[in-house]
């Protein structure tokens, strides 16, 4: 859900528009000009037809930025702020910036957006009401609109996470059995379900020689993928909730001092300790980190005059972190700068290290031993900390 443009703010809310709302765009622009308004509006010049489908577009682009926006003030009302809104194949979604803190609050999240799509389309039936008798051109436009909201309150109403409905059928299991992780495995395996029941749908509809089934196929596909990635998010997301740094990152670290040379190096440290990174240490203090990466865009014939202090990446290069620091805050560090190791440094000294491996094997560890947070929303996740010390002894 990462491409897409940005469009704009309102209220302080970043817009983005997923590729996939271009071709929704065209769909229904085209789906009204050369359907509805060919068979309806005979009269109409083909600019007025497709004017048409375009005006019918916006109005329905605006509907859904509607429906989100509403997500989004209630979220905010809520204390969980919402930073931007993605509008996407079937709706859209209003990125929090993190989880509710409970199931109450994720109820009424999410059920504020069918509530209130529900409404518009029931004020665009009012439209065609009172306008059927004076324009029926207008009334049918209309018409058209209350059946599309209504359809988008219905369809996100599936009880299929990460649509509205999943989640407040998520937030109905979370508070009966007080558990966040085991309420969205339930909700995003009967998402993919869904999902599943959209694609076998949408290709009886194919085989029985309708090609619009290809868009339902389309559709449960991006739901199977949005429930499977909601899912693992929500995983990691508890997993390191509450974890520091120093709970997780490797502490015996291989270090090397800067005068030695590469050839060395490779005979003397990476082979016999058999590691590939090492923190260089100069008097005690953190110098900077070499990796075999970096002994290898050295010449080989240079290795035995090329010193470890002139390969190396110096620290005043290196993105650092302190022991105390949050994980998730850490992880998306790593991710935004593309980085897989981590110099853990308390003042001067190095304590440690921390890369994604350490990282993905402690999701995994807590996975195995099974204590993920049993989050009730009255308590704070604990954190899995033992150690509360921080460690004097230099690494390695
Ligand atoms: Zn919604």
């Amino acid at each position: 859900m990462d491409n897409s443009v940005k469009f704009g703010r309102i209220f302080g809310v970043e817009i983005g528009i997923h590729w996939s709302w271009l071709l929704i765009f065209a769909v229904v622009t085209y789906t009204f000009a050369t359907g509805i308004f060919e068979v309806f509006y005979e009269d109409w010049s083909q600019a007025q037809k497709w004017a048409g489908g375009a005006a019918v577009a916006i109005v329905f682009f605006l509907s859904v930025l509607i429906h989100e926006m509403s997500h989004a003030v209630v979220s905010n009302r809520l204390g969980l702020p919402v930073k931007s809104i993605t509008l996407f194949v079937f709706g859209g979604v209003a990125n929090l910036t993190r989880d509710p803190d409970n199931a109450k609050q994720e109820f009424l999240i999410a059920v504020v957006g069918p509530v209130t799509s529900l409404v518009l389309g029931l004020l665009f039936a009012a439209a065609w009401g009172a306008l059927y008798e004076f324009n029926t051109g207008i009334a049918g436009i209309a018409l058209n609109l209350a059946v599309i909201n209504i359809s988008l309150a219905v369809f996100n109403m599936l009880p299929g996470f990460p649509l509205d409905g999943g989640r407040v059928f998520r937030s109905l299991i979370w508070l009966r059995n007080k558990n966040r992780i085991k309420a969205t495995k339930i909700a995003s395996t009967t998402g993919e379900w869904i999902a599943y029941a959209l694609m076998a749908a949408g290709m009886a509809q194919v085989v029985f020689g309708s090609y619009g089934g290809l868009w339902t196929v389309f559709i449960g596909f991006f739901l199977k993928n949005a429930a499977s990635g909601a899912y693992q998010q929500t995983i990691t997301a508890s997993a390191l909730d509450g974890v520091m740094v120093r709970d997780v990152m490797s502490r015996d670290v291989a270090t090397v001092e800067p005068t030695v040379m590469l050839d060395e190096l490779l005979r003397d440290h990476v082979l016999q300790r058999n590691a590939r990174c090492f923190a260089v240490l100069a008097g005690g203090d953190f110098a900077g980190i070499v990796t075999l990466h970096d002994v290898r865009v050295v010449e080989q014939r240079l290795w035995p005059e090329t010193s470890v202090y002139r390969a190396m990446t110096p620290s005043t290069r290196l993105h650092t972190v302190t022991p105390e620091e949050s994980l998730t805050s850490v992880m998306q560090l790593m991710s935004v700068h593309d980085v897989n190791q981590l110099p853990v440094v308390y003042g001067r000294e190095l304590v440690g290290m921390l890369t994604r491996g350490d990282v993905m094997r402690f999701i995994q560890l807590r996975q195995d031993v099974g204590d993920l947070p049993a989050n009730d929303g009255e308590n704070e996740a604990e954190s899995v900390s033992t150690e509360k010390v921080i460690p004097t002894n230099r690494a390695g």
